[in-house]
């Protein structure tokens, strides 16, 4: 591990330091999960970080093998059963600081930006675009969600895990209570675009149930995790309950479903299908946060101004390296050509750029792969005949690995970007002549996490969102309105995953559900002093009579909510 590294980027960031990137990693070996002494120096094998801004190194994080994570889940088993003890409420409160401490830091930067060098409540957002070459604009929208997060799990989590009353086989006689008791110990996978979003959504919630977490970030941007690990730590987190784990994907990720009770994976669903294998065989539960080739609907009475500006946001937030990013769009014919118009206008409107300033609203891709995939995608459907409406090139004169936000039509069925995911700032458009032929078309997809409908006529936007097979369908809005809404599930369909993260499903998921039956009459059996035909007749009778009785309450409310 170097503390020496110096680069274009780091020296950019306002508030960081590589001393500071040195000592986050070393918190890793701290942990006592990069080597089995907890001497980092002992930890030979270590995995370079770069910043995709300059591609140059900044860094280095241990490269964590099996060992190392058995000895961290070890560690967090330990800490979970005292923190398991604590209750709902106090654990709930801690989780409410961290949102704090996390919120002050986002203050503070907002506040003081600009007052650069050593202020070091902005690292957040700094090592952010460092580690990920997003925008500020990008950066900026996770420092308001992990505080959203915490707010909604300090006030809801303690009243949906409360035991629960249901009701008994024979009311009156017996009682049925469900208790939530947490899994143990949860492994969290997350992926490189958004570092503290994407962790914290699946981490946050399995903690105040009651588990511990061993955070396994992507081996490109681990920093951010790290830096969070320590505001949990500093926000009362107990020792050891939230641990990182940096590594390889394949070395760390297998040993961790093999060590815990339960994985949160977010991740492509090429990855997802080899963790859900594997969670399988060991009969431990998993939620799978997948790929998407996002549907984005405009109908034909659409404000197309509008929906033109909602679309740049669909198709090229964070450099359309966002799982909810629109990636294919239909427009009914009648408003086609006014929308493409507008959508063009506003796409060559957009800035690019990775400075530490709010200017730029497209960043950098993660690395090289990144961008080749995004070019490999573009030129395929080029050749396929697709014509270029706007972008289609690199931008190295901006970023390495920048790519400009790409607009592309005709566009052929069987073409790479209509099949499959890119994960960039590429979207294809075409027109469709009606209103059934565009969702059809939505629907023609083996992926189903977002959609995006636009309309003026709310009422049926809300009929066509339940037409569309995805997990979240966002009317007039681009992602926001059903992300942002982290009271309501959100998960994909199909190949876009498994379960559900956000709401009360979110934190349900990571509890073993107990159910206490109690009776107040001994036991449920056939009684010793009546002959047991006259039971069996007079149990069948009651039987009857009680499916009458809840027909027929049932009848009357509904003949109450008709009228
Ligand atoms: P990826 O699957 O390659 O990596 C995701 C994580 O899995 C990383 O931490 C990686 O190190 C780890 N990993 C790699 N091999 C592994 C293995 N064999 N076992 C266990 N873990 C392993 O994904 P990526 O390409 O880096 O991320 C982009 C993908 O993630 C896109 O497809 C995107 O749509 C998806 N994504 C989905 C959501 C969502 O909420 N649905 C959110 C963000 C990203």
């Amino acid at each position: 591990m170097s503390s020496t590294d110096h680069s274009a980027a780091l020296d950019d960031a306002p508030s960081l330091a590589a001393r500071r990137l040195t000592d986050l990693a070393d918190r890793v070996a701290r942990s006592g999960s990069a080597d089995a002494g907890g001497d980092p120096a002992a930890k030979v094998d270590a995995i370079d970080v770069s910043a995709p801004a300059t591609a140059e190194r900044i860094g280095s994080v241990p490269a964590c093998d099996a060992s190392d994570v058995d000895a961290a889940v070890e560690r967090a088993r330990e800490a979970q059963a005292e923190w398991a003890a604590t209750p709902a409420r106090e654990r709930a409160a801690v989780l409410d600081r961290f949102g704090d401490l996390v919120l002050d830091r986002r203050a503070e930067l907002l506040d003081r930006f600009g007052d650069l060098v050593l202020d070091r409540r902005a690292e957040l957002l700094d090592l952010l675009q460092l580690e990920t070459g997003k925008s500020r604009r990008t950066a900026v929208e996770e420092l308001f969600d992990v505080p959203m997060g915490c707010g909604y799990l300090a006030e809801t989590a303690p009243g949906v895990l409360a035991d629960e009353g249901r009701a008994g086989v024979a009311p009156g006689m017996t009682t049925a209570t469900v208790t939530y008791d947490p899994v143990g110990v949860v492994g969290v996978i997350s992926p490189w675009n958004y570092p503290l979003t994407l962790s914290m959504a699946d981490a946050l919630p399995a903690l105040v149930a009651g588990n511990a977490v061993v955070l396994k970030p992507d081996e490109k941007t681990p920093y951010g995790a790290l830096a969070l690990g320590e505001l949990l730590e500093v926000a009362g987190l107990p020792d050891d309950l939230f641990q990182v784990v940096t590594g390889e994907g394949p070395t760390v990720g297998p040993a961790l479903v093999d060590a815990v009770d339960y994985v949160a994976f977010t991740g492509s669903t090429e990855t997802g299908r080899v963790v859900a294998e594997r969670a399988g065989r060991n009969l431990i539960d998993c939620s799978l946060e997948l790929g998407g080739n996002n549907p984005l609907v405009v109908l034909g009475d659409a404000d197309v101004d509008e929906a033109a500006r909602g679309a740049v946001q669909a198709c090229f937030s964070n450099a359309g390296q966002l799982c909810l990013s629109a990636e294919r769009i239909y427009v009914v014919e009648s408003a086609s050509d006014a929308f493409v118009d507008a959508f063009v206008r506003e796409t060559e409107r957009l800035t690019l750029g990775t400075g530490y300033d709010y200017d730029a609203e497209v960043g950098s891709l993660i690395d090289a792969a990144q961008l080749d995939r995004v070019r490999d995608h573009v030129d395929d459907a080029r050749e396929r005949g697709a014509t270029v409406l706007t972008g289609g090139r690199a931008r190295p004169d901006v970023a390495p690995y920048c790519y400009e936000p790409t607009v592309l039509t005709d566009v052929e069925p069987d073409a790479t970007v209509a099949c499959e995911e890119t994960f960039g700032p590429v979207v294809s458009v075409a027109s469709v002549p009606d209103t059934d032929a565009a969702v059809a078309a939505a629907n023609d997809s083996p992926y189903g996490l977002n959609a995006s409908v636009w309309t003026r006529d709310r009422d049926r936007g809300a009929e066509i969102a339940r037409q569309i097979d995805c997990g979240t369908v966002n009317v007039n809005d681009a992602f926001l309105a059903t992300w942002g809404a982290v009271d309501a599930p959100m998960g994909g369909f199909g190949d876009s995953g498994l379960g559900r993260r956000h709401g009360p499903e979110g934190i349900r998921r990571y509890v073993e559900s107990r159910t206490i039956g109690v009776s107040r009459v001994g036991p449920l059996t056939f009684p010793d002093r009546i002959p047991i035909d006259w039971f069996v007749r007079g149990a069948f009778a009651a039987l009857s009579l009680g499916r009458r009785a809840s027909r027929g309450v049932r009848r009357l409310k509904e003949q109450i909510r008709l009228r």
